[in-house]
Order: structure tokens, then C-alpha cells, then sequence
């Protein structure tokens, strides 16, 4: 109950720091010898999310630990933050956790809300009770890009997908690539090297609960979302722990200032 809890109040930190950044627009934010003026307007390249990720660890290796998973089809480092004490070694009992941003290389908020949680998370900890219990308890893992080759091809304000930043450098979907448990899709894995590094990192890690964060449409998927006997649409193919799951959805959506109100892209 206490790592559901602790789970729960990471999904709405999460919340918080997007309207935070709304807040702090020009604020001056601390992060020891990292210090920097964080504008909160605009996005990090790849070179620039590499050096404030690289900066962050630094500043606070107590709780953070940086290293990457494997490369994109190009060659970008597949980074993932860590952030717990010890974050160099494991502790049998304390529950993993991620999140995943920026799989679909033109849904960009989350690739740059992630390094912003990464900051809060490390700039509060020993300030914040619930941020400190949280470091201490949960050992988090936070890739702020799964897509660093189709991020650098995006342009901003292509709101249509027409510079192919959705997909890997070898024009794959990501999110379709997985391999499937009902019909057995299975995509090569040269092809999708990203796939293939979050896979293996999956099996390593076991992590309890993940969190994959897109952009575009205003919705909380949750498993199975398909199913081997049930038409592929219109049909609620429920998991064991659907009720757990259908929780943190609704917790989600409670602390989202658009989806509380029942407002959707449908709506437009
Ligand atoms: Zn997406």
C-alpha cells in the first residue's frame, strides 16, 4: 500500500512540475555546480540534453546516477537518469519505477518535462518530505528521450508530422514495434535498436509500474489494449490488475488541468 502511495504521488509530481514550469518561466534555479538560467522556454537539443543530464548527475551523486541503455539508429546515447540513495547499487525490496518520454520523436513536451521532474526530484530532495520519502523509497528511472534521432529531425511548430520525426531513423514506428502477444508482430532488431535496448533494459530492471508519456491527443492507455479473442476496437480487455490500473488513470486524471474538466481533442 505505502509503494502504491509513494507511486500514486510520483504520477502527480509529475503534474506538478508541468505547471510549474508555466509558473517559473525566467526563473533562476539552483542545481549546485550545474547552476544555469533555466528559461523554461524552449527545448533542449540533443547536445544540450546531454550536458544538463550529465551536469545534474554530477551535482547530486548521492541520489543520481546517469548512464545509457543502448544507441539510437544514429548513434545518440539512449539516457536514463536514476534517482534514489544508493543509486549505484541495488536494494533487494525497493520498488522500480519509470517513465519513458519522446518515443514518438515529434511529441516533445515530455522529453522536455522529464529533465524538469529530474531537477525537481533532485533539487527537493532533503526539502520536501514527500519528495525525500519518495528518493528514499523508490528506485526511479527516468528516460527523458527513447527517440533522439526522430527529436533532431522534428521541427517545431509541424504540428502535421510532415518532417517524419514520429518514427527512428530507419522510419520505423517505435510504439509499434514491440513485439505483440497476441498476433506475434515481431519487427527486426536492427531495425529498431531503441526497442531492442528498452526491451532488454525491461527484463533487467522488472520494474512494478512504468509510465510512457506521448503527445497529441488527451487519453490515459492502460493494459492490455488488445487482446487474441476480442474484436481490435470498441472492446474493454481487461488485465488482472485492471482495477489498480483503472486507480492510477483516474489519479492521473484528476491532476490534469485539462482532463479533469472533461475537455478532449474532440472537443476542438
Ligand atoms: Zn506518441
Amino acid at each position: 500500500q505505502d509503494t502504491l502511495k509513494q507511486l500514486v504521488l510520483l504520477s502527480a509530481l509529475f503534474r506538478l512540475v508541468v505547471s510549474q514550469g508555466d509558473d517559473q518561466k525566467q526563473s533562476r534555479r539552483s542545481t549546485g555546480a550545474s547552476e544555469t538560467i533555466e528559461t523554461y522556454n524552449q527545448f533542449y537539443n540533443y547536445v544540450d540534453l546531454t550536458r544538463r543530464l550529465q551536469a545534474l548527475a554530477q551535482s547530486y551523486p548521492h541520489i543520481a546516477s546517469l548512464s545509457s541503455i543502448g544507441r539510437s539508429v544514429e548513434g545518440r546515447e539512449l539516457w536514463v537518469m536514476r534517482i534514489t540513495v544508493d543509486p549505484n547499487k541495488d536494494t533487494p525490496g525497493k520498488p522500480k519505477f519509470k517513465y519513458v518520454g519522446n518515443m514518438h520523436g515529434d511529441e516533445t513536451v515530455s522529453r522536455q518535462v522529464l529533465v524538469y521532474l529530474v531537477e525537481y526530484l533532485l533539487a527537493k530532495y532533503g526539502e520536501e518530505d514527500r519528495v525525500t520519502q519518495l528518493v528514499n523509497s523508490t528506485d526511479i528511472y527516468i528516460m527523458p528521450s527513447m527517440n533522439p534521432d526522430g527529436f533532431e529531425k522534428s521541427k517545431e511548430g509541424d504540428c502535421e508530422g510532415e518532417n517524419g520525426g514520429r518514427n527512428n531513423a530507419r522510419n520505423k514506428d517505435l510504439n509499434r514495434s514491440f513485439p505483440d502477444q497476441f498476433d506475434g508482430t515481431t519487427v527486426s532488431p536492427d531495425i529498431v535498436p531503441e526497442v531492442t535496448a528498452v526491451i532488454k533494459w525491461i527484463k533487467e530492471k522488472k520494474f512494478v509500474l512504468s509510465g510512457n508519456l506521448h503527445g497529441g491527443t488527451v487519453v490515459a492507455s492502460y493494459p492490455f489494449d488488445d487482446s487474441a479473442s476480442h474484436p481490435q476496437q470498441d472492446f474493454y480487455s481487461q488485465s488482472e490488475d485492471d482495477s489498480l490500473f483503472r486507480y492510477l488513470a483516474l489519479v492521473y486524471s484528476q491532476n490534469h488541468p485539462a482532463m479533469k474538466t472533461g475537455w478532449c481533442c474532440a472537443n476542438l
